[in-house]
């Protein structure tokens, strides 16, 4: 199997194999890692089950994080949406689950970094929303986290996925952009589909900063990722419709990594500006000094 550095690489192996972008990176990490197919495919099953438990955990979780800024609002909405619905289930879901492995990343339980803690309800939040709703089987949600961790792969190589390198787009943007692609190969859409999915949905992150209050991954990020869950569904869903993006994806990729290069330090995870510099997110900082 060949290696891939872009999303063209991925779409390419894909249609040359007439495959999934999914069947392409599992070969890969077969290859890498010199484990079988089986062994790659239980590993990846494995990251599934925590996704599952950091959710579950989420909807029941009535602590808060150690600075008190974050907690109890997956439990809030899981029981708001148990008596009312009003986005329609899909959707609904994807911000409950979302909310809910962010809140256990921010008090420090197990998550799955997919590709980082902040961002790490998206994924989950998107793909077990749909499956769960579509009716897919795990064999096929496991395999749509292959082709995530291929968008992951490649958008860490040409461009970044820390906050401290290349802003929230980096970690969020790259999250939703991941999230969209998998959600495409769950609902059936083709390698070239998928790739469109990804830059819609990356190219819509393009510029946002990373300003966490009080240096914790906590505000913006837990409520960030609901959005970017939904951000994520939304990207799928126009590729689904065969709405394509003009600029193609590895050069939203390249544009992220330019956009990143030229961000301020100061909105690069450092907190010296942004929402952390507002009167709020200053007393709530120096709170957490004190
Ligand atoms: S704001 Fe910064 S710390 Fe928070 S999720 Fe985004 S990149 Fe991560």
């Amino acid at each position: 199997m060949r290696s891939f550095s872009t999303i063209s690489d991925l779409i390419s192996l894909a249609k040359e194999n007439c495959s999934n972008i999914s069947e392409i990176v599992l070969s890969y990490e077969t290859q890498k890692t010199q484990k079988s197919k089986k062994e790659i495919l239980e590993i990846m099953n494995q990251r599934l089950i925590v996704m599952r438990n950091s959710i579950e955990k989420g909807k029941k979780n009535n602590n808060y994080s150690i600075s008190k800024m974050v907690g109890m609002n997956a439990s809030k909405f899981y029981s708001f949406i148990s008596k009312n619905s009003f986005l329609g289930k899909i959707v609904e879901k994807a911000i409950c689950y979302a909310l809910s492995v962010s809140e256990v990343n921010a008090c420090m339980g197990l998550i799955v970094a997919c590709p980082t803690a902040g961002s790490c309800g998206i994924l989950p939040g998107a793909i077990l929303s749909v499956s769960e709703e579509i009716g897919l089987p795990d064999e096929k949600v496991v395999l749509s986290l292959f082709t995530a961790a291929g968008i992951g792969m490649v958008i860490g190589k040409n461009a970044s996925l820390a906050g401290a390198v290349g802003g929230c787009q980096a970690e969020c943007g790259s999250a939703s952009a991941m999230a969209a692609g998998a959600v495409l190969e769950l609902l059936g859409g083709t390698p070239e589909q998928v790739g469109h999915a990804i830059a819609l949905a990356l190219k819509n992150y393009l510029g946002l900063v990373c300003d966490p209050v009080a240096g914790l991954v906590e505000v913006p990020c837990v409520k960030r990722n609901a959005f970017a869950a939904i951000h994520a569904l939304v990207a799928a869903e126009l590729a689904f419709a065969g709405i394509e993006s003009i600029i193609p994806p590895d050069e939203v990729i390249l544009a992220a990594y330019e956009i990143g290069r030229l961000m301020p330090k100061s909105l690069k995870e450092t907190s010296e500006a942004g929402l952390a510099k507002t009167p709020t997110g200053k007393r709530i900082e120096s709170l957490m000094n004190a």
